[in-house]
Order: structure tokens, then sequence, then C-alpha cells
């Protein structure tokens, strides 16, 4: 049983340096020699003709794995597809990559110009779940599952990122469009857009949404913790926020959707928050798909053996171990560790020191979670020592005197519970 919906949650102890009103100019990446499309989907049955390496895609081109109904990958560049292989991402997801060798010019693509002078919601989202940002628009046309509300996070949701934030501060009138299309065209019945506390009253008013304020701590401006906030809630084991009716987007989805539909183009530009070596940050524009190692390049940061290459921020980030690794739709960010100034994680065990407890929003008893999910007793752990009142924050493992993972414990306890298949649904 779940004690957190009755204590409640904690507030946040991390509080952050909001962007100034002086915005720093992103750098922008001219289109690289080759970039890598992720097609969210396994390899697997006859490929389409249009992903015959050899092949020329367009910019703006809708690319699927065969001509069924299913997952597609907007082209980002125009070129010729050179290779066709599996990738593997974290927690289990599967890829299609396609590597596509760039030209100079863009020749455009027309699907999506097409595709806006007809009412199917479904053809639309196709080309619109890729723009920056990655807005799941799929789940606006399945009526199983019907969402009420729309919540835009205007916030970022790890430390030092200001991706989120510079658009939410740069492109209003972008946002703006795609709150009026969302509305027009999906028929969303409440939209929300959070916005830092202290610069709400520079958007409240402006928008077809309900405005509300976050605090600027961290990790107020999570999905998990907005969530809890709006609804007085948490996601219990098996639940999704569709499940609830609500459908989370990034600002940088919302004004993304607003430039597609009024130039009739897909955006194909990713914003990204870089932090080098020294913990200096940088805005950087980049084709989706353009290899990490063209942003190190740009940005002045090399990696020498033993450094470190994060992708998202220091408390949420994922290591990656390769320089080609592309950007994403919904990559936010890519810092750069230095060897001397990683924190290695240790094998030692958890001594009760309690740091963990003392700076968890949830008010978990983690240093006992974490024996449970340490042994891979993850239902005992859910059932109970509260592993779904968790924000997914990452404040634990960054304090955790004993330097144990328990971020990436949660995260794969979540990910092993939900791929386990309910009894009763098996014997069906
Ligand atoms: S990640 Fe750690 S600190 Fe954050 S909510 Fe979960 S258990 Fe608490
Ligand atoms: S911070 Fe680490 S060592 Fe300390 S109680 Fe929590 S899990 Fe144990």
């Amino acid at each position: 049983m779940l004690s957190k919906p009755f204590f409640g949650y904690a507030n946040p102890k991390f509080t952050y340096e909001l962007l100034s009103t002086s915005l720093p100019r992103p750098v922008t990446i001219t289109s690289p020699p080759v970039v890598t499309l992720m097609l969210p989907r396994k390899m697997g049955g006859a490929a389409s003709p249009q992903l015959k390496p050899g092949t020329r895609v367009l910019t703006g081109q809708l690319l699927t794995w065969d001509d069924a109904p299913g997952p597609g990958v907007v082209s980002s560049v125009t070129g010729t597809i050179r290779q066709v292989s599996a990738h593997l991402g974290d927690y289990g997801r599967k890829y299609t990559a396609i590597v596509v060798e760039t030209e100079k010019a863009d020749e455009f693509d027309e699907g999506f110009a097409a595709a806006c002078e007809s009412a199917d919601l479904s053809g639309l989202a196709d080309y619109l779940s890729g723009v920056p940002g990655s807005p799941d628009l799929h789940q606006l046309t399945d009526p199983q599952k019907p969402i009420h509300t729309i919540i835009i996070y205007g916030g970022d949701t790890d430390l030092l990122v200001d991706t989120n934030l510079f658009v939410v501060k740069s492109r209003m009138a972008d946002i703006a469009k795609g709150i009026h299309l969302l509305k027009a065209k999906a028929g969303a019945e409440k939209i929300v857009l959070t916005v830092p506390g202290e610069s709400f009253q520079n958007f409240d008013g402006h928008f077809e949404a309900e405005v509300i304020a976050v605090p600027n701590a961290y990790p107020y401006g999570q999905p998990l913790m907005i969530f809890y906030q709006r609804f007085n809630r948490i996601l219990d084991q098996g639940q999704t926020f569709q499940d609830q009716g609500v459908l989370f987007m990034r600002a940088e989805a919302v004004a993304a959707i607003g430039q597609a539909l009024t130039e009739k183009r897909v955006p194909n530009e990713k914003l990204v928050t870089v932090l080098d070596k020294q913990g200096r940050k940088r805005l950087v524009s980049a084709r989706i798909g353009t290899p990490i190692g063209e942003i190190l390049k740009a940005t002045g940061i090399t990696l020498q053996e033993r450094d470190r290459l994060v992708l998202g921020g220091p408390m949420t980030g994922t290591a990656v171990f390769s320089e080609d690794q592309p950007v994403m739709a919904d990559t936010d960010a890519i810092m750069a560790q230095d060897a001397s100034r990683i924190t290695a994680t240790s094998d030692y065990p958890c001594i009760n020191c309690g740091e963990c407890i003392r700076v968890c929003p949830a008010n978990i008893a983690v240093n006992i979670l974490v024996r449970f999910l340490e042994a891979g007793e993850y239902q005992e752990g859910a059932d109970l020592y509260d592993l779904y009142a968790c924000v997914e924050c990452g404040l634990c493992s960054f304090v955790c005197t004993s330097r144990i993972p328990i971020l990436q414990y949660i995260k794969l306890a979540k990910f092993e519970l939900a791929r386990e298949v309910p009894v009763e649904e098996a014997n069906e």
C-alpha cells in the first residue's frame, strides 16, 4: 500500500538560477556530413524500398519501416541512405538506425503540407511526433484513452539545463500558435502551461491556456511532480499519464507544432544545452540526427580517455559511449565530464547515513527501498516502500555517501515491473 498520497510531498530543496533576460544566442551547426535518424521500431520483416541503402530522401520526408500503419521518423536532411541497422536504446527501447549522407542544399518533401490540408489528426501526428521536443501526439487520437488535459512544461527537468526555458522565453508567439492549433485540431479540453514562478507575470493572459507558476526549485519541473501537485495523485504501478487522461509536452514541442502548422514544414533543428568540462553552458541548435561529436567540435570540447559523455543533466542524465550517438528529438542536454571530476559509483553497501531520506521530495525511506531493489525484490519495493511515489529526480543518487546508483535501480525496477504481464492477462 502506498503512503505518499496521504503524507504528500516535501518541499524541494534545490533552487536554481533562471535564465537572464539577455538571452544567449544559440550556436547553430550547419548540416553535418551524416545524420542518424532513429525510427522507433525494431527491424524485422520486409522493409519498404524507401529504406534501401542508396535511396535518396528529402528533408521533411516521413520514413516508415513498411506500408503498414506504424511509427515513423521524419528526415531532417536531404541526402542518400547509406546504412540501416538495429539499435538498442536504454530500458529496452528498440530502434532502426538510418544513416543518411547529407547533401548541402535542402530539397523539401511536400507530404506534410498535404497532411495539413486534411482533417485527419492521425496523419499530422505521424509527422509531428518527431519534431523537436518529441510530443506523443498519437495519444490524442486514441479513442480508448481520451486525453482531457495537456500539460505543457515550460521549465526544465534537470539542473543546469536551459533548453525548455529558453524556448519559453524566446518563442512565445510560436507557443501561442501551437496551443491554439492543439485546441483547434485536437479538441483538447484543457491546456495548462507551467512556467517558473519568477517569470509568471510575463506569461499570464497571453495564451489560450491556464498558466500556472511552479517554484524554481528542483524537482518542481518534473512531470511526475507537476502531476502530483495538480491532481494530488501519483501514478500507481502499471499506470501511465495517458491512463489518467493527461498528456505532458515540452514547451519546445508546442513551439515546433505552432511553427510547423504555420510554415507547412516540419521543424528539424533541436535546441540542446551543452555543458563543457568546466561546467560552462552553451545553447546549440543542430539538425535532429547530428552526431554528438559534431556538437563537441563546434563548442570546442575535446574528450580524453576516461572522460565521460552524458546525455541529459547532472541529476538524471545517462552516460553514452560513442560520439556517433545522434541528437534525438528529446535530447535536451549534453554534458562532458572531465575524468578527474567524475565521482564513480561504488559497490559499497548503504551505511544508513540518511542523506537520501533528508533530500527526497517524496519522503521515501530510500535506504530501505534500495536494499530491496539491489536484491531484485522489485515488487516488495513497490508494495512496501513506495517505489511509485518516486518522481525520478535523482537527488538521492547525487547525495548518496556510498555512491549507490539509486535512481538507476529505481528506473530499472519500474521498467521490469512494467514488463511483467499480469497473471489474468497471461491466462486469457
Ligand atoms: S529519485 Fe530519489 S530523491 Fe528523487 S524522488 Fe526518487 S527516491 Fe526520492
Ligand atoms: S545516502 Fe546512500 S548510504 Fe546514506 S542512507 Fe541513503 S542509500 Fe544509504
